[in-house]
């Protein structure tokens, strides 16, 4: 449906992201680097809940140091995201990280720039040029006056140029701020000016439900556009989050395919069931299914009967029961105590694969 950019593959680690590519997941811990242990065990939670990508800030060192330990321990491709420090940078790319997160115009001159981006190419490390508009340089905001998408563009352009002049191609850029107008704008520009993979995001978008929504709305304006070869929403809280609602959103635009959907009716007037914990229970239910079923929950007679026949399993209620439909077929009719054990069931029964969360 939606006509995504053509854009140069890159190998990150055993995954490769751009041109036809699955848009993959991607997140960051929390936790302090230098903490071995909570790091890890927040790379394993981010990897359950489906984080196909993980990055690590590596502040200094002491963060460095752990960097082995992190890659041998991690089942995902970790990027290790390093500002200004090249030699950071040079010890992560000896540890195995499978991709730099550096701006090359903030490494302190050409020579540092050439010795990275060869040890980079050696170990086939790429490098994302990270440019966010909070951090601007300064001859840029005074040429725009402010962090527009031109000034965000021209930053990337600039750091895209350095490396291109080291003959350094594994390139991915994200351009982030956190108004979402702004970034969408930043990423058409460069689409227009360049065909490297596109990490998308909308940066220190907030809190759950407010970052949530600013990151549904721009990224899946992107993503219709054909923007975007990886994400990451941002959220202040646990990174978990942030894997589910990044899934959720490309599930929800039919770019990926995470595990079962469940549709449910608003309710209104002529609902007479308490339809809104039966749910939350299939929600709960299918939460660990990774096939790509779709289950109806349904209100009433009037929109229930058709949504629930075109789901795998459905249920349309009526005066204190509901009605199951099978794909497509009704199967039988329950009283309203039974829905969900008879709903669970027939899930069993759908797919003997398929595992109930
Ligand atoms: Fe109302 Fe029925 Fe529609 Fe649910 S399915 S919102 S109860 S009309």
């Amino acid at each position: 449906m939606f006509i995504r950019r053509a854009t140069r593959e890159v190998r990150i680690g055993k995954l490769v992201i751009g041109g036809q590519n699955p848009i993959l997941v991607q997140s960051m811990t929390n936790t302090d680097t230098r903490d071995l242990h909570s790091t890890i065990e927040q790379m394993n939670r981010l990897t359950d809940a489906g984080c196909e990508i993980i990055r690590l800030a590596v502040p200094d060192r002491e963060a460095a140091a752990n960097l082995q330990a992190f890659v041998r321990a991690s089942a995902v491709p970790l990027v290790a995201d390093i500002h200004f420090d090249y030699q950071l940078a040079l010890t992560a790319i000896e540890a195995g990280i499978s991709k730099l997160r550096i701006n090359p115009g903030n490494i302190g001159g050409s020579d540092r720039v050439r010795l990275l981006a060869s040890k980079a190419k050696e170990r086939g490390v790429p490098i994302r040029i990270g440019v966010n508009a909070g951090s601007l340089e300064r001859e840029l905001l005074e040429k725009y006056q402010n962090p527009t998408p031109q000034a965000m563009v021209e930053s990337a352009l600039r750091h895209i140029e350095l490396l291109e002049a080291e003959n350094f191609t594994d390139i991915v850029v994200s351009l982030k701020a956190s108004s979402v107008p702004h970034t969408i704008e930043a990423y058409r520009l460069l689409s227009q000016k360049c065909d490297y993979p596109l990490h998308i995001g909308i940066t220190e978008a907030g809190t759950w439900f407010k970052g949530s929504i600013r990151s549904a709305v721009g990224l899946g304006i992107m993503l219709a556009e054909g923007l975007g070869d990886t994400l990451r929403v941002s959220l202040t809280g646990d990174p978990v989050r942030e894997v589910e609602v990044g899934k959720e959103i490309l599930q929800s635009l039919g770019l990926r395919s995470f595990g079962a959907t469940v549709v449910s009716c608003p309710t209104c007037g002529r609902c007479q069931v308490n339809l809104e914990p039966l749910a939350e229970k299939v929600e709960a239910l299918v939460s660990g299914i990774k096939t790509p079923l779709r289950i109806a929950v349904m209100g009433c007679a009037v929109n229930g009967p058709g949504e629930a026949r075109e789901a795998d399993l459905g249920v349309a209620c009526g005066k204190g029961e509901g009605l199951i439909f099978r794909r497509g077929e009704i199967i039988k009719k329950v009283p309203e105590a039974a829905i969900i054990d008879t709903l669970e069931e027939e899930l069993r029964q759908i797919a003997d694969s398929v595992r109930l969360g």
